[in-house]
C-alpha cells in the first residue's frame, strides 16, 4: 500500500500543489505553522533523509532554491526542516522538507531533555 505522499504524487488524493518537475513536488502543508509552509518531496519514495541518495539530494537543493525564488522568500529568509524517524518527530514516512517562512520564525527549545547533557 502506498504512503499518503505517494498518493499525492499519483493524484489519488488532492493537494494544493505549487510546482513540480520530473523529480519533485512542492505543495502546501495541510496544517501550516507559518504564513509560508510548503512541503517538498521527491516523486520516488524514500522513507527519510537517511535513505536519500546524494545525487537526488543535490537536485532537490536546486529545486528548493528555485522554489524560494518563486515564493519570494529567498531574500527575506526561510527555514528548511526535515524530521527523521521517531526522535525527529517524523509522522509521514516519505522524506519531505518543510519550507517555512513569510514571517520571523521562532527558535526555541526542541526538547525537555537537558541540552547541556550532550554526548
Ligand atoms: P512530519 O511530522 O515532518 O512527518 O510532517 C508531516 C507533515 O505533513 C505535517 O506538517 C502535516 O501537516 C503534513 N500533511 C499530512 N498530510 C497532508 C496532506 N494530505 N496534505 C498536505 N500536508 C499534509
Amino acid at each position: 500500500m502506498s504512503c499518503i505522499f505517494c498518493k499525492i504524487i499519483d493524484k489519488e488524493i488532492p493537494s494544493d500543489t505549487l510546482f513540480e518537475d520530473e523529480n519533485f513536488v512542492a505543495f502546501h502543508d495541510i496544517n501550516p505553522k507559518a504564513p509560508v509552509h510548503i512541503l517538498v518531496i521527491p516523486k520516488k519514495h524514500y522513507q527519510s533523509f537517511q535513505d536519500m541518495p546524494s545525487d537526488l539530494m543535490a537536485k532537490m537543493t536546486t529545486f528548493i532554491q528555485r522554489l524560494s525564488l518563486k515564493l519570494g522568500v529567498d531574500k527575506s529568509g526561510y527555514r528548511l526542516i526535515t524530521n527523521i524517524g521517531e526522535n525527529g518527530g517524523q509522522e509521514v514516512p516519505h522524506i519531505h522538507f518543510h519550507l517555512l517562512g513569510g514571517a520571523k520564525l521562532k527558535w526555541e527549545h526542541f526538547t525537555d531533555a537537558d541540552p547541556k547533557n550532550m554526548f
